[in-house]
C-alpha cells in the first residue's frame, strides 16, 4: 500500500469533481489507498474537509499557507471549529483528539497545515508570516495535532521558532533545501521529510527511508515520467519507484516503511 501524504485534489481550482473522482480511481489502481488533502486557507480547508468526508481513504488538514499571512480574513479569529454548527462543542483548547474524532466533521482531520514560512517571492511579509506560523503551531499544540510544514528559503527562522514548541510533531513538506539543512532536521528534530516529484529530476539530498513521507503536492511537481503534466495521487507509485532505485531497496520495503511513517504521524 502507498499513501499520498500531501495533495490538493479537493481544490476545484485544479480538479473538477469528475476529474477528482477519476484521480481517486487511478490512485487505487496504482496501489495508492489513502490521500491526505491539504488546506491552504480556512475556506479551502473546509472544502478539503467536505471532500474527505465524502470519500473513503481521504483525509484532510486545516492550514493557512504562509503566503496568506497578513490578509485580514485569515487572522485566526476564525478558529478551526468556527464553521461547525454545533453550539455545544467545547472550545478548541479543551478539545482533545479523541473527543474531536467523535464529531463526524472532524473525524478525518489529521493535521494542522500547510503552515510555515515562505521567503521566496519578493515583498513577503516576514513579521506577519512568523506571527501566523506561531499561532498555527499553538493551535496544533492545543488540539494535539501534528503539523505539515511549508518552509521555503526560511530555515534560519524556522529552527528557532520550532524550538519554542518542543511538543510539535510534523513533516517538512516538499523539502528543497541543502544537505546541511536536511542534516539539522534529521539530527535536531523528529520531523519527517516530504519527498515528491521534484526529487526525481533534481539533485536534492535524500533523507533516510524511516524519515520519508511520500507526497505528490498534486497538481504541482509531477514526477518523471509525467513531468510537465498535471500531477495526481496515482503518481506516488512513480515517486516510490524512483526511490527504490535511489536507495536500492525493494518496492515492498519502500511502500511499507513510508506508509508506516504516515500512519505514525497522521494516525491513519
Ligand atoms: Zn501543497
Amino acid at each position: 500500500m502507498l499513501i499520498d501524504s500531501h495533495s490538493h485534489l479537493h481544490d476545484p481550482q485544479f480538479f473538477s469533481a469528475e476529474e477528482a473522482e477519476a484521480c481517486i480511481k487511478r490512485a487505487h489502481k496504482a496501489g495508492v489507498e489513502k490521500i491526505v488533502c491539504i488546506g491552504t486557507d480556512p475556506q479551502d480547508s473546509l472544502v478539503a474537509r467536505d471532500f474527505a468526508n465524502k470519500h473513503d481513504g481521504v483525509y484532510w488538514t486545516y492550514g493557512i499557507h504562509p503566503e496568506e499571512a497578513g490578509r485580514e480574513e485569515n487572522v485566526l479569529s476564525r478558529s478551526i471549529f468556527s464553521d461547525v454548527e454545533n453550539t455545544e462543542r467545547p472550545s478548541p483548547v479543551t478539545t482533545g483528539a479523541r473527543e474531536r474524532s467523535e464529531k463526524g466533521l472532524f473525524s478525518r482531520l489529521v493535521a494542522i497545515g500547510e503552515v510555515g514560512l515562505d521567503y521566496h517571492y519578493e515583498g513577503y511579509n516576514r513579521d506577519a508570516q512568523i506571527k501566523l506560523f506561531e499561532q498555527m503551531l499553538q493551535l496544533a499544540v492545543d488540539n494535539d495535532l501534528p503539523v505539515s510544514f511549508h518552509i521555503r528559503e526560511a530555515f534560519a527562522d524556522f529552527f528557532p521558532i520550532i524550538e519554542n514548541f518542543p511538543k510539535v510533531r510534523g513533516v517538512v513538506h516538499s523539502f528543497t533545501d541543502s544537505k546541511k539543512v536536511l542534516k539539522r532536521i534529521l539530527n535536531e528534530t523528529d520531523f519527517y521529510v516530504g519527498v515528491n516529484g521534484l526529487a526525481t529530476y533534481s539533485t536534492l539530498p535524500t533523507p533516510p527511508l524511516e524519515r520519508i513521507l511520500l507526497e505528490t503536492d498534486a497538481p504541482f511537481l509531477a514526477p518523471i515520467p509525467h513531468r510537465g503534466s498535471t500531477n495526481e495521487p496515482a503518481y506516488i507509485a512513480d515517486i516510490a519507484k524512483w526511490l527504490t532505485e535511489k536507495l536500492e531497496l525493494p518496492l515492498e520495503t519502500v511502500a511499507t516503511t513510508t506508509s508506516e511513517n504516515v500512519k505514525n504521524l497522521y494516525n491513519i
